[in-house]
């Protein structure tokens, strides 16, 4: 469980992210919707430990991961990272990219990365390389690098967007089925409502730094808070 609590991240005076707060539970899908600039990345980096927040708290299960003096580095968060330009390491195989944040013996190893390649339905690309795939296939590599040391919370920022129309709505599918398998937080960032409607059990809705409303996708859309939350959600066909 993922839990920030008043978090203010400003650069040069100006507060990008302003007083943000909201929870994120196992096994759920919560996205941080809003239009391009509203603070969504750097609420994101914050929360992975690459940024710092000027005045807030971050909570992982209960446990202070840090505040404005104490500070748990990215890496023993058990938050795993997918970004829109996620990179696969040319150099290694697939099975190599997935082990990369594993530790273990070689066998214990090999068993997460072929349950996990099994899950993403890439089993027989085990051994190839990141250039012999598809855009998609590399974007379930990606995942099941990212899922691979079961992260509690996993970060997602725009990761369909290099995806062509006809390939991303399966993509997210996929997606979430594995992610709902796994069973971590799942804090998807996204400025499309319809991605948020479709992976949603949450949605935080984010304008110029603030949460403006937040609550099911269901309610969002049918109540919207205001004129302008009426006017983004309804692109949505
Ligand atoms: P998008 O949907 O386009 O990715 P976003 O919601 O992720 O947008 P952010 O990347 O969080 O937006 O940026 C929010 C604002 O903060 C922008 O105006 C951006 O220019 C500014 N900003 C972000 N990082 C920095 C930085 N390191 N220094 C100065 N300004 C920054
Ligand atoms: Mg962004």
């Amino acid at each position: 469980r993922l839990e920030i609590r008043n978090i203010t991240r400003a650069f040069d005076g100006r507060r990008v992210v302003d007083d943000v707060s909201f929870k994120v539970m196992p096994g759920q899908v919560t996205c941080l919707l809003g239009p391009s600039g509203c603070g969504k990345s750097t609420t994101l980096r914050v929360i992975a430990g690459v940024d710092m927040q000027d005045t807030g708290e971050i909570y992982i299960d209960g446990k202070l991961i840090c505040d404005t003096v104490f500070r748990v580095p990215p890496e023993r968060r058990s938050v795993g990272l997918m970004f829109q330009d996620f990179a696969l390491f040319p150099h290694l195989s697939v099975a190599e990219n997935v082990a990369f944040g594993l530790s273990g013996s070689r066998a214990e190893k090999r068993a997460r990365v072929e349950e996990l390649l099994r899950r993403v339905d890439l089993g027989r690309y085990i051994d190839d390389y990141p250039h012999q795939l598809s855009g998609g296939e590399q974007q379930r590599v990606a995942l099941a690098r990212a899922l691979a040391p079961r992260p509690k919370i996993m970060l997602m920022d725009e990761p369909f967007s290099g995806l062509d129309n006809r390939l991303r709505d399966e993509i997210r599918d996929e997606t979430l089925r594995v992610l709902k398998e796994e069973g971590a937080a799942v804090l998807l960032v996204t400025h499309e409502p319809d991605e948020a409607m479709r992976m949603a059990d949450e949605i935080a809705l984010m304008r110029r730094g603030r949460i403006v409303q937040q609550g099911a996708p269901y309610n969002l859309y049918n109540a919207p808070v205001d004129r302008a939350a009426a006017a983004f959600f309804s692109d949505i066909n």
